[in-house]
């Protein structure tokens, strides 16, 4: 197979252009015509024949005619029949087929094809020869049927196309751009690990080296005179609207890092990142560019797969983080209710306990336990008594302050923890709570609870006595006829019998 070299290229434009030029001089009438010979030959040969003719005619000799006119047929490959006519439209002779020959050209004067010369004799006419020719160019037929102009045309087209082509390969090794490059200035540009090309001034491929030819999936000879940017590049045009070396050519300055990508004949995409330098002569006018091509695809290969699995650990890790969120969760709440479990809530007071009292800040807590509550889960069920538990600590929650902490203490019995909160605000959370439980229903079933209010004092050894004396307040409370909030006391110091408050 011919393989598209430039050198190919030109060939066949030379070609299609020779035929152009001879088509033009045809069109002119300059070459010669073929048609005209031609005629003029019949025109000479219907003379001889109708002398000849005459003769044998005029003396009744048909050996004669019949000789002259079968000799005529037999020797002239255009002449197709001939005969001679009497006056009287009789034939005195004819050669074969020429009856029908002449009926079918239903003509009355003579033609090119068809030529009947008057014999005449004394100056009056005594008939007339009759000449049947093939049609015009007919005769031209040679090689396998084709018409001689066809075969001149592919012998033309052949013969023009392979003398260029050799000539055209011969004046190339004289004119071979990089043969004006030193061999061991390409030799230095092979060994590099980076490709490189260079353009001269209309950005063409005068130099390229055998890594980047390679890359590109182009034969050398192939590269070569060929306009750099018809390579197939592709380029983030919003970051670089020019490709390298057309920019390093018009600002005359070096273009550096830009990533261009070229999809290589067997369909692999490559990716580079390219710096261009141009090139000036010694008057500092430009002279064409050079750019040199970093292969990075195996690179941005790598950075995907470091990218891809970057995001798939940082997606576990936020799976694990989200499990270990809700398992903190889980571990700091109460199922049933939301609130904070009993063992948050006494890590939280230990850290408020100790915040207040270093800053000598107000702190209270309140415990409160709903009344009567065995008789709701006897007369309702244990399902609608976890309701009410969860209705009590909504209410609750609707009640307090963002940092307060309500904790579910046990089966019905809460507790709120109310930093920076002095008796008298916490007796008044307390009722607001007492007022909100009172108010709720559900399906029909009310309840109440009891409170017991505390507020830290001086002195006071652990954040277990405030949770001692709030239950100690509502142990008062739940003797003193239940739904009623109380403060702590002194008086009421040891009478609580709910051992839980202290642990
Ligand atoms: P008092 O007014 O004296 O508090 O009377 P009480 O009936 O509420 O008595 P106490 O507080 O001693 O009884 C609490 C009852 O609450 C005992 C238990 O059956 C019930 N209970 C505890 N935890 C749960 C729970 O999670 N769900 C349900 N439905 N009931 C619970
Ligand atoms: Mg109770
Ligand atoms: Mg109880």
């Amino acid at each position: 197979m011919i393989s598209i070299t430039p050198a190919v290229r030109l060939s066949f434009g030379l070609m299609v252009l020779t035929l152009s030029i001879l088509l033009f001089a045809s069109a002119l009438g300059l070459t010669p015509n073929v048609d005209k010979n031609q005629l003029q030959a019949r025109q000479a040969l219907s003379q001889t024949l109708a002398f000849q003719a005459l003769v044998g005619y005029s003396r009744n000799d048909q050996v004669l005619v019949e000789q002259v006119l079968d000799n005529a047929v037999t020797s002239n490959s255009d002449l197709v029949s001939a005969a001679v006519r009497s006056t009287a439209g009789d034939f005195f002779y004819r050669t074969e087929d020429h009856e029908k020959t002449w009926s079918d050209s239903e003509v009355s004067e003579s033609t090119p094809r068809f030529v009947a010369v008057p014999l005449l004799l004394g100056g009056s006419r005594i008939g007339s020869l009759e000449l049947a020719f093939k049609a015009l160019g007919q005769s031209d037929v040679s090689y396998f049927g084709w018409p001689r102009k066809w075969l001149l045309a592919i012998f033309l087209v052949l013969c023009a196309f392979i003398s260029y082509r050799i000539f055209i390969g011969r004046a190339l090794r004289y004119l071979d751009p990089s043969s004006v490059v030193p061999a061991r200035v390409r030799n230095a540009l092979n060994v590099l690990a980076e490709g490189v090309f260079i353009l001269d001034r209309r950005e063409h491929i005068v130099l390229v080296n055998t890594i980047l030819s390679r890359r590109l999936g182009l034969d050398e000879k192939r590269l070569l005179g060929r306009k750099a940017a018809t390579l197939g590049w592709q380029v983030d045009e919003n970051k670089h609207p020019m490709l390298p070396w057309s920019a390093a050519l018009e600002s005359g300055e070096k273009v550096v890092g830009v990533r261009l990508t070229a999809v290589t004949q067997d369909g692999k995409a490559s990716a580079f990142r390219v710096n261009a330098v141009p090139i000036f002569d010694n008057k500092g006018n430009s002279q064409g560019v050079i750019a040199s091509f970093d292969d990075v695809s195996e690179l941005e290969e790598k950075n995907l797969q470091l990218e891809t699995m970057v995001a798939e650990l940082a997606s576990t890790q936020a799976t694990i983080e989200e499990k270990n969120r809700s398992l903190e969760y889980m571990a700091a709440h109460d199922s049933l209710t939301g609130c904070f479990n009993r063992r948050a809530m006494r890590t939280k007071l230990d850290e408020v306990f100790a915040v207040a009292n270093v800053k000598r800040a107000p702190l209270c807590c309140i415990m409160l336990d709903i009344d009567h509550f065995k008789r709701i889960n006897d007369t309702y069920g244990h399902t609608l008594g976890d309701d009410i538990i969860k209705l009590v600590a909504d209410a609750l929650h609707e009640q307090v302050r963002g940092g307060d902490f309500v904790a579910r203490f046990g089966g019905e019995e809460f507790c709120i923890i109310l930093p920076d909160t002095d008796t008298q605000q916490a007796e008044q959370i307390a009722e607001r709570c007492r007022v909100s439980i009172e108010r709720c229903e559900h399906q029909g079933v009310k309840v109440t609870s009891s409170f017991g209010v505390a507020s830290l004092q001086v002195g006071m050894p652990t954040a277990g006595d405030l949770v001692k004396h709030a239950d100690e307040a509502l142990y008062y409370s739940k003797q003193h006829g239940r739904n009623q909030v109380n403060r702590w006391q002194s008086a009421m110091a040891n009478t609580n019998a709910v051992p839980q408050a202290s642990e």
